[in-house]
């Protein structure tokens, strides 16, 4: 990705007091403020956020943060990929104003104990598989809400679960955001852009884009006219078996709000996939009936 760009670098700001207090001065300025929270190592996902965070607000605002409390115990916190110098370059070719990185401990800090938890919808999916993960997502998003103040706040489609359970998270505590998704970004080839795709080997690359086949052959078997979801899933399940290097963690279809499995496809149906490709775990999503 290029990453020269002739804006000015964003503002850094680590301290999470400093940031607040200069999110609360643009309010009472009457700035609009665009927000961006991510975990950082920027890519096309991330910047397709920001692109739209500029058209949006007066102000954009990024949040570049590892969250520990969303990771499990044998997860990849440690070695989740961090490059801060090229996440500023790419943040200001996206006119970025503020980038906000904090240190984990000043996030949590000695004797930190609030967490929020979003009931029901945080158990299937992801939930299932990552106990905790979603209560460390809510409990981040919703500080960096208090902090930084957003009138708007943009999250990816990718994340097809996580953008669900904040816009619950934000209409059962009235936060006075308004939570914008927007469509997934993909390579080329079809590969969803994650900052996690830098642990994948080339030849564990290609087996990735079964994840793509996957989403493409459940589209084309619904257009044909087949409804059932178990026949749709049991070719997909013959796709990914057959790459020796993944492992089906889910593969469900559900209603788009519920995310309860359909028997049937309809309108609302969402296909879901977390694969293991290696050690890598990876998530696609897409709507199956389009139109
Ligand atoms: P992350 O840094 O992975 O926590 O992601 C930060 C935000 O970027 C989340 O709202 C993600 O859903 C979004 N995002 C990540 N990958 C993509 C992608 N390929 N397309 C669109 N949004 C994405």
């Amino acid at each position: 990705m290029n990453t020269a760009s002739s804006n000015p670098l964003p503002e850094v700001i680590h301290d999470t007091a400093a940031m607040q207090q200069r999110c609360l001065a643009l309010r009472r300025a009457g700035k609009r403020i665009s927000f961006v929270p991510t975990m950082g190592y920027l890519h096309e996902g991330h910047m397709s956020l920001l692109h739209a965070g500029r058209r949006q607000g007066d102000v954009l605002v990024l949040s570049i943060f590892v969250n520990p409390a969303q990771f499990g115990a044998n997860e990849d916190l440690d070695s989740y990929p961090r490059d801060l110098d090229r996440d500023l370059e790419l943040a200001a070719a996206a006119g970025t104003d503020l980038v906000y990185a904090p240190l984990p401990q000043d996030v949590y800090p000695e004797g930190y104990a609030t967490y929020v938890d979003v009931e029901g919808i945080t158990d299937l999916l992801c939930g299932a598989s990552r106990p905790g993960h979603f209560r460390g997502v809510t409990t981040v998003v919703s500080k960096l809400f208090n902090i930084v103040q957003p009138d708007v706040a943009f999250f990816g489609e990718k994340d097809f679960q996580q953008l669900a359970v904040i816009r619950r998270m934000a209409i059962d505590l009235n936060i006075p955001v308004e939570i914008v998704g927007l469509p997934i970004v993909r390579e080329e080839d079809g590969l969803a852009l994650s900052s996690r795709n830098v642990y994948l080997s080339p030849d564990q690359r290609s087996q990735a884009l079964v994840l793509a086949q996957c989403l493409a052959t459940a589209r084309q078997m619904v257009a044909g006219g087949e409804r059932e979801c178990a026949v749709i899933l049991a070719a997909l399940r013959q796709m990914i078996e057959a790459q020796p290097d993944v492992r089906i963690d889910y593969l469900q279809i559900c209603h788009q709000l519920s995310l309860q499995e359909q028997q049937d496809v309809d309108a609302d149906s969402v296909l879901l996939l977390a694969v293991f490709v290696g050690e890598t775990r990876l998530i696609d999503n897409g709507y199956l009936l389009q139109g």
